[in-house]
């Protein structure tokens, strides 16, 4: 048998991420990812759409 896991582009960063019962952050890549998107949705809207301005942030805050 194969187990088929099926994959989603991360929102925020495109990366493929396993659509996984242990991903809790799916459909994002990452705790980051998420808190940036979620982050974003708020502030975007007062700001120009299709300029997206992600801070900087070190992989050291995904844990
Ligand atoms: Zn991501």
């Amino acid at each position: 048998m194969s187990t088929k896991i099926k994959t989603v582009d991360c929102p925020n960063c495109k990366k493929a991420v396993a659509w996984t019962e242990e991903n809790s952050y799916r459909p994002f890549c990452s705790k980051r990812c998420k808190l940036i998107d979620f982050g974003g949705w708020t502030s975007e809207r007062n700001s120009i759409p299709g300029q997206p301005v992600y801070p900087a942030v070190e992989d050291e805050y995904d844990q």
